[in-house]
Order: C-alpha cells, then sequence, then structure tokens
C-alpha cells in the first residue's frame, strides 16, 4: 500500500472517531504527517525502506517527544514540551515509523480505566458508554477505531495489558530492563517499562524489535537477543501452561468461562494444562503492589514543586509556592497517592509497609521464576469486563483490584502479553500469558497458535 493513501485513511477514521473516543491529547499536523507519508513512499520505491517505514504510531503522553506536548496526562504540565525525544521515540523515528500524536491516559499514568486524565476521560470505541481500560486508555482506544497501525504505552502494573484486554488489542509488556526508560515520564521505577500494543502479536513483536535493546542513558537497559528461537515455529504440543486456579477464582462468571474455554482448546490442540497454587500469593500480590508503587510514585512526584514545570506557585516563599502548584496542578487520585506513598514510607511506618512489601515482592518473585521455569502462567487479563464510565470511579479499592492478575509480571520483572480470546455481546475478552525472563518470542508464538 501506498503510505500517502494509508495516512490519508488513518485521518480519515480520526475524523470519524476521535470526537467521540479521545483517544489523543496532542494529534501532529496533517500537512507534516502527509509530507512524513511522501518521504516513506519515496523510500519505498527507491527500495531503501526501513523496519517501520509509513507505520503510523501512536505514544503514550507521559513518553518525552521534543515536537509534540508531554502532559502525562496532568495540569502540572499542561503545555510542556520537553527539550528532548526517549530513546524509543528516537528509534522509532530513526526506522521510518510516523508519529501522529499522543495518546490519553491517567494523570501520571495512574490509574486502571483512564478516566484520571486531567483531559478528560477516554471511551472504548467498542462502546462509547465503557471504558477503554488504563493507564494506556489512548494507545488501545487508537487501535481500537484504526488511528495508528501500533502504539507505545508504559506498564507499571498492567497498564499496556488492561487497555489490549478491553479493546481487543494486544500488549507486550517486555522483561524489566529490556527496553530504555529514557524519557519516560516515571511513576514506579522499578516496576515499569514501555511497552508496545498492537492489532496482532507479531506487529507487537516488530515493534519490540525497534525499541529494545541497551541504551547508555539507561543503566538499567539490557541487551535484546536477535530473532531466533521461538519465532514461528512453535506448535501447540510445544507448550506448557500452569494455571494458577485459586487466581483466576477472582474473576466474574463470563470472563472465566472465556478464559477456561480458550485453554480447553489449546489442550485439545496437544499443550500440556497444569494446575497450580501460587502458594497464597493471591492475598498479598496487591498490597505488595501498591504500596511499592506509591512509595515510588511519592519521591518521584516531588519534583513538581512549582518552580520547574508550567504549573508555578505565586507565593515567594518556596514551600507555600510548591503547595500552591501542587493543589493547583495535581488531580485527586495522585493526590491520594502522594499520600499513601509517603505514609508507608514515613519514619516509624516504614517497617511495617514499605519494608515489609519489599520482603513480599521477594517471595512473589521467586514463586513466579520458579513457575515460569516450567510454564506459561496464564491467568484471564482483567478479573471483570471493561466497566462502564463513571462506574468505579469513586471507589479506589474497587479500582485497585482490577490489577489482580497483570501486577505479577511486574514485581517479578518477567514478559507477559495481554491478548483477546473471544467477544461477549460486543465486549472484547482477553487472557494473560507469563513467561520466563527474555522470554518474549515464546510469548507471541503462544499468543499466534491462540490468534
Ligand atoms: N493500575 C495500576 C496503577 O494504577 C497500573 C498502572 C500502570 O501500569 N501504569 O498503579
Amino acid at each position: 500500500i501506498d503510505p500517502v493513501e494509508h495516512v490519508s485513511e488513518v485521518l480519515e477514521r480520526l475524523r470519524r472517531w476521535e470526537g467521540e473516543v479521545n483517544a489523543f491529547i496532542s494529534l501532529e499536523a496533517e500537512e507534516v504527517l502527509l509530507n512524513a507519508a511522501e518521504e516513506s513512499a519515496r523510500r519505498w520505491k527507491r527500495g531503501e525502506a526501513r523496519r517501520l517505514e509509513g507505520v503510523v504510531v501512536g505514544v503514550k503522553d507521559n513518553i518525552s517527544t521534543s515536537f509534540l506536548p508531554t502532559t502525562a496526562g496532568s495540569r502540572m504540565l499542561d503545555g510542556y514540551i520537553p527539550p528532548f525525544n526517549a530513546t524509543v521515540v528516537e528509534r522509532l523515528l530513526s526506522e521510518g515509523a510516523i508519529i501522529i500524536g499522543k495518546t490519553n491516559l491517567d494523570e501520571f499514568a495512574m490509574g486502571s480505566t483512564g478516566e484520571f486524565s486531567a483531559f478528560g476521560p477516554t471511551r472504548n470505541p467498542w462502546d462509547l458508554s465503557r471504558v477503554p481500560g488504563g493507564s494506556s486508555s489512548g494507545s488501545g482506544a487508537c487501535l481500537a477505531y484504526g488511528g495508528c497501525d501500533v502504539a507505545l504505552g508504559s506498564d507499571t502494573g498492567g497498564s499496556v495489558r488492561l487497555p489490549a484486554a478491553y479493546t481487543a488489542t494486544v500488549g507486550l509488556k517486555p522483561t524489566y530492563g529490556l527496553v530504555s526508560r529514557y524519557g519516560l515520564i516515571p511513576y514506579a521505577n522499578s516496576l515499569e517499562q514501555i511497552s508496545p500494543m498492537a492489532r496482532s502479536s507479531w506487529d507487537a513483536m516488530i515493534l519490540l524489535d525497534v525499541i529494545a535493546g541497551v541504551d547508555e542513558y539507561d543503566a538499567t537497559s539490557i541487551h535484546f537477543g536477535t530473532a531466533a528461537e521461538g519465532e514461528g515455529g512453535l506448535e501447540p504440543e510445544d507448550l506448557s501452561f500452569c494455571i494458577p486456579e485459586g487466581l483466576v477464582e477472582h474473576s466474574e462468571e463470563i470472563v472465566k468461562r472465556a478464559f477456561y474455554n480458550t485453554m480447553g482448546e489449546l489442550e485439545g490442540l496437544g499443550a500440556r494444562l497444569e494446575y497450580i497454587s501460587l502458594g497464597g500469593v493471591e492475598s498479598y500480590v496487591l498490597p505488595t503492589y501498591y504500596t511499592i508503587a506509591l512509595a515510588e510514585a511519592a519521591s518521584n512526584l516531588a519534583r513538581y514543586d512549582g518552580t520547574l514545570y508550567p504549573v508555578r506557585g505565586r507565593s515567594g516563599d518556596y514551600w507555600r509556592q510548591a503547595a500552591e502548584a501542587r493543589a493547583k496542578g495535581f488531580g485527586l487520585e495522585v493526590k491520594r497517592r502522594i499520600l499513601m506513598g509517603v505514609y508507608v514510607l514515613s519514619e516509624g511506618y516504614k517497617d511495617e509497609y514499605y519494608l515489609a512489601a519489599t520482603k513480599l515482592r521477594r517471595i512473589i518473585r521467586d514463586t513466579m521464576l520458579k513457575t515460569v521455569g516450567k510454564c506459561l502462567v496464564a491467568t484471564p487479563a482483567s478479573p471483570i469486563m471493561p466497566p462502564r464510565i463513571g462506574e468505579r470511579v469513586d471507589d479506589p479499592l474497587k479500582l485497585y483490584a482490577m490489577d489482580i492478575y497483570t501486577v505479577l509480571a511486574n514485581l517479578s520483572g518477567l514478559p507477559a502479553i495481554a491478548l483477546p480470546v473471544d467477544i461477549r455481546g460486543s465486549l472484547p475478552i482477553g487472557i494473560q500469558l507469563v513467561g520466563p525472563r527474555m522470554g518474549e518470542r515464546l510469548l507471541v508464538g503462544a499468543a499466534r497458535i491462540i490468534e
């Protein structure tokens, strides 16, 4: 296909859907997009096409771009234009990608539904009265209506996998360190990864291949081996799945049924299934995640003190200026999380909360590492169907409970993929597979069998 024609079609869909869906916080000018498409067309003609030549990409708005504002969904950063591109953005551009815009998200990536954005909620193209999942809500939604070909999200505790489950797309959270976090506005550094989203697991893998690998600007980044094992040639008989029954129990009936149907079909095709227990992990995985994530968040958000970024206080006194800026710039959920994060880190409480959570994290990680050594851990991606807008937003505990399956991978640094398996009453249902360290190709191989 001709890149110019392709970009014009994407723009057409954007005009049809974007007003209702609100997937983007900022969009690149049409003229710039069409010029880029013409350049791609020339390269195709000359046989000089790069790996993402003419591919239209949506980039989550907590990933820095020097050519479009980067707000992280927060009033605090309204209008902020970073002086540099994130490493992943540099890699996209150098492979010929066309970045169409910055996608909507829960403020600072804190949320599971996309409703906590200072720029208004994103709606689910499958059912406009429902959420598309968060926090990478805009990336999932733009994929679902065809406003982009692939997208980047970030995943701290499930933020590409919930939107994937709710929009019938694919979200692939890589092994910790595989993708540079340089230029990602941080929420919880020890948990998160910039992560590809796409309409198929193969596309997600291509995107991962472009963005992964060592980066001198991120000391935690690691080398990604080139395409080899696990690619293409996997058969169902090569696969073993472990099903943590006690954990799957936390899903509503319709989700459970879709999940077990899929696993049953895989078994019919020759895959091995094993029913396992994760040793009681289910009861403390969420408190462990939220304790660690909020502690790191409180520390990361201390930089917004009213002196550097767009929202400033007026008072001359530093502390009052900071307080004014933070009162104005942060939304309710972000404030709630800062308070909880500061609390679990404070003198007299940190042993009981933060340090206890780091110990539990080690137990969870050890359990998961042992398990993925012999099988892929399969669960639903979300315990519930996509909620209606407004349905859960007032009850933080209900919101946090949506992450019960996804946070396991982040706490243990393991790769995980969410992919669609069923549609019920026009609403998608997704499952999740967690694999061994650096097992992305294996996960995609398994996903391709399920797709
Ligand atoms: N819902 C989780 C949270 O709010 C995960 C968010 C994310 O992965 N960025 O912390």
